[in-house]
C-alpha cells in the first residue's frame, strides 16, 4: 500500500539549487517521486542576514509509514550536507515532511502536519504547485 505524502525542501548554502536538485533525485529512495515544483528563489526568513533559499516541494507515492519516511529524509540531508560540509557547513539541505495523506501525527520528534507549515508562504505556493490543494478539499480531511 502506498499513500501519497509531500516533502519541502530548502537550501541556501553553496550552490543552493543544485541541492535542491541532488535531493529530489535522492527522494527516490523513499518513493516514486510524482511531481515537483518549480524551484523558488525566496528572501531569507529568522536570520535575514543570510543567502536567499531555495525552495520546492515533491508530490511522493511511498510505502513508508510517516516515522521511516522521516528517517529517509534525515538521512538524505545527511547524506548530502555531508559531502560539503567540509567547505559550506553542515546545513546545505532541509527536508520538511510537510503533509502525509490525511493523517496527524503529534510524536517526539514528528509533527504533521508540519506545524510551521501554513506560516511561511515559501512552503504553500511550493506545495500548492505540486496539487496539495485540489479545489474542494480541505487539507484536515481526518
Ligand atoms: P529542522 O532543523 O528545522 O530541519 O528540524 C529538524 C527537527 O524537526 C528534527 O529533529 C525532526 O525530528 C523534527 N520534526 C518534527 N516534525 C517534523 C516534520 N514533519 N518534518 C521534518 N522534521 C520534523
Amino acid at each position: 500500500m502506498s499513500v501519497v505524502a509531500y516533502v519541502g525542501i530548502g537550501s541556501n548554502v553553496g550552490d543552493a539549487a543544485g541541492n535542491v536538485r541532488r535531493a529530489i533525485r535522492a527522494l527516490g529512495e523513499a518513493g516514486r517521486v510524482r511531481c515537483v515544483s518549480s524551484l523558488h528563489r525566496t528572501p531569507p526568513w529568522g536570520r535575514t542576514a543570510q543567502a536567499p533559499f531555495v525552495n520546492a516541494a515533491v508530490r511522493l507515492e511511498t510505502g513508508l509509514a510517516p516515522r521511516a519516511l522521516l528517517d529517509a529524509l534525515q538521512r538524505i540531508e545527511r547524506r548530502l550536507g555531508r559531502r560539503t560540509s567540509y567547505r559550506w557547513g553542515p546545513r546545505v539541505i532541509d527536508l520538511d515532511l510537510l503533509l502525509y495523506d490525511a493523517m496527524r501525527v503529534d510524536e517526539p520528534g514528528l509533527r504533521v502536519p508540519h506545524p510551521r507549515l501554513h506560516e511561511r508562504r515559501f512552503v504553500m505556493v511550493p506545495l500548492a504547485e505540486v496539487g496539495a490543494f485540489p479545489r474542494g478539499r480541505g487539507m484536515a480531511r481526518a
